[in-house]
């Protein structure tokens, strides 16, 4: 490397970024300063670059241990393509390319190497691993060593031993984008890191718009989403195989560029389908949560949630994989009463053989307590960022103004006197009946089964019958989330009586957001437009022609077209429409290596470009108006 480079000139060097993000330069400087680091930080924040960066820096080797192939693939595919020796090993490999890979590493061919925790106990790594100097072991979903995590792997307690049994004590570096105090503790705990720098940074995906739709007609939505977004690579999660199925064969017979995921297909077909997906011939996918894992694919400009999933966690998880280069995205979660009712009956079929029977009682809480937490997002009148900013326990301010909650036009609706009303009739029929009972009562309906329990005896029948039944719905639900009323766990559930204290306090008032039907407006804040909303068209028009041209150099080389450049760097590049050698490194994400291999072919067709459209303006300034 002849001079010494300084982490901001590796940065810019080998992966063509300006600046550090939030939290990179501390962790990057913790671990040169020979410091233990554990760093827990959303999916796309950017925690690769921190343990790649001194990788580069650090004499000897850095091992990666990541429990996932195909995302080792695919970092291995990145470094590599920015002039980084990288390798990995695992169970993809046959005996013979392991032997060849590690006899390389000996030689100081990589500077970082990807390994399957699995592998930390074959003689023939250990007896590798004792021939170089391993300056560091970094840890990637360092969550799985936590028994309280939600994947946990028994193989990363293989990690300790492995480390003890190294000459020299390596640094630790430890990453997580899940991790609640109790598996951060566990991760400190169980990895022995010793005095760690401990890095947090915001959850907060900026770059994402978080949308709720209470809707029956999903398909439909989707496929209007679709036609609205052609443009779009985007991930529709489903929650069961035949919902994947049929909602692929619609949209594939509507002419979508569609393939799918799911377990119940053969390893080789989701193979090919998850890399049509990677390499955009096939820019949509329809899956279950089998897919996602490993997937850093960094363009996906939305999740779509076909059905609710069983967690937060989950849901932020899976909904994260939009936006990971940074540009504005979508996360719609699309609702429907019987989403819940699906999600109960599955958690009540749930598999507990081999797990103690004292845990049973405990885990069925806690999945009950998480679907309460899911049905709350779905049902929330308020902020929608804030409801999972402030879950995984970060202080929230005020309402974002960037999701579909903040954007729909509503008015507010004082239901005060209803809701009492409401807990009159739970109280006067003591708690014995389910929801659509409750409302009838309350709307004096005339239905078989209310003659048989003899409503129109009680007091509270028909005292709403001039109110609106969809409201009273939600009123009753708003009552529900705001802990007046409960709705039992079992199968014929119904509905008891919370805490009412604070409405005996005469100020306490019920308030009821009504959505008005009409389109919300969407329009996004300035800073948070999308980037290609700062081209002209003359710019947009450039913008894909240097789209075509990644396009042809990824089929070339056999990568994905992200690999090659983002979306953000071509974006930059028609801002910028560098000339020459120096102008083109000046673009955010062009490094040396990337430059060699492409940096001409992209000048010459920008060149191209400015020579037939010599007038043309490509931008519009950050405040300027579009002419939209
Ligand atoms: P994570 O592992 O935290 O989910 P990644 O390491 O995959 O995130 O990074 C997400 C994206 O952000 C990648 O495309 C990466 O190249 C990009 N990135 C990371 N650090 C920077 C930076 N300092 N400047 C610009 N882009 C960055
Ligand atoms: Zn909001």
């Amino acid at each position: 490397m002849g001079v010494r480079l300084n982490t901001i000139e590796v940065l810019k060097q080998y992966f063509g970024y300006d600046s550090f993000r939030n939290g990179q330069e501390s962790i990057i400087n913790a671990i040169l300063e020979g410091r233990d680091t554990l760093a827990v930080m959303p999916t796309g924040a950017g925690k690769s670059i921190c343990y790649q960066v001194p990788a580069l820096m650090l004499p000897g080797v850095t091992l990666v241990i990541s429990p996932l192939i195909s995302l080792m693939q695919d970092q291995v595919k990145s470094l590599n393509e920015n002039g980084i020796h990288a390798a990995y090993i695992n169970s993809s490999l046959s005996d013979s390319q392991i032997s060849r890979a590690l006899e390389a590493a000996a030689k100081g061919t990589y500077k970082i190497i990807y390994v399957a925790p699995e592998r930390l106990e074959s003689s023939e790594f250990i007896r590798f691993a004792s021939q170089v100097q391993i300056s560091m072991v970094t840890v990637d979903e360092a969550h799985c060593i936590s028994q309280w995590g939600q994947d946990f792997r028994p193989s990363y307690l293989k990690i300790i031993d492995f480390v003890g049994s190294l000459s020299k004590r390596p640094i630790l570096s430890a990453f997580t984008a899940t991790a609640t105090e109790e598996v951060k503790n566990d991760i400190a705990c169980i990895l022995n890191l010793r005095n760690p720098h401990v890095v947090v940074t915001g959850f907060d995906r900026e770059n994402l718009y978080y949308q709720v739709e209470n809707i029956r007609r999903k398909a439909d939505f989707i496929v209007s989403y679709i036609e609205k977004h052609p443009k779009d690579s985007g991930i529709i999660y489903c929650s069961t195989r035949k919902n994947v199925d049929s909602l692929h064969e619609l949209l594939f017979t509507r002419g979508v560029p569609v393939t799918k995921y799911h377990a119940g297909l053969d390893s080789e077909t989701r193979k090919k389908n998850q890399e049509d997906f990677i390499y955009d011939r096939a820019p949509v996918i329809v899956a279950t949560n089998a897919f996602g894992m490993g997937i850093d694919k960094s363009n996906v400009r939305y999740v779509i949630h076909y059905n609710m999933p069983q967690s937060m966690e989950n849901y932020y998880q899976e909904a994260g994989r939009a936006g990971r280069d940074g540009e504005p995205s979508t996360c719609i979660l699309l609702f429907s009463a019987q989403d819940i009712m699906i999600n109960k009956f599955l958690l009540e079929r749930k598999d507990f053989s081999g797990v103690e029977p004292e845990d049973i009682e405990l885990i069925r809480q806690r999945d009950g307590k998480r679907l309460q937490v899911m049905e709350g997002y779905c049902r929330t009148t308020g902020c929608l960022r804030n409801y999972i900013l402030s879950y995984f326990g970060e202080k929230t301010g005020a309402p974002c103004d960037h999701c579909g909650n903040c954007h729909r036009e509503y008015r507010e609706v004082d239901m005060t006197s209803e809701a009492k009303s409401v807990i009159n009739c739970v109280f006067e029929t003591k708690g014995r009946y389910g929801l659509n009972i409750v409302l009838g009562i309350l709307l004096g309906a005339k239905r078989a089964r209310l003659r048989e329990i003899k409503a129109e005896t009680y007091k509270t029948y028909g005292v709403l019958k001039e109110k609106n039944e969809a409201e009273l719905r939600l009123l009753i639900s708003q009552m529900i989330l705001d802990g007046y009323l409960y709705q039992t766990e079992d199968r014929y559930s119904v509905l008891k009586m919370g805490n009412i204290a604070p409405l005996k306090d005469e100020s306490t008032r019920v308030i009821l957001r009504m959505y008005e039907e009409k389109e919300p407006s969407r329009k996004p804040k300035s800073a948070k437009r999308k980037s290609t909303d700062s081209l002209t068209s003359a710019g947009y028009e450039l913008f894909e022609k240097l789209r075509a041209l990644r396009l042809a150099i990824a089929r070339e080389e056999s990568l994905p077209p992200y690999i090659v450049f983002s979306d953000k760097t071509l974006i930059d590049m028609c801002v910028k429409r560098p000339q020459d050698h120096a102008g083109m490194l000046k673009v955010n994400g062009v490094g040396a290596a990337k430059y060699e291999k492409y940096g001409q072919r992209f000048l010459d067709e920008i060149g191209a470009f400015v020579l037939q459209h010599p007038e043309a303006v490509t931008s519009i300034p950050e405040d300027g108006n579009s002419e939209k």
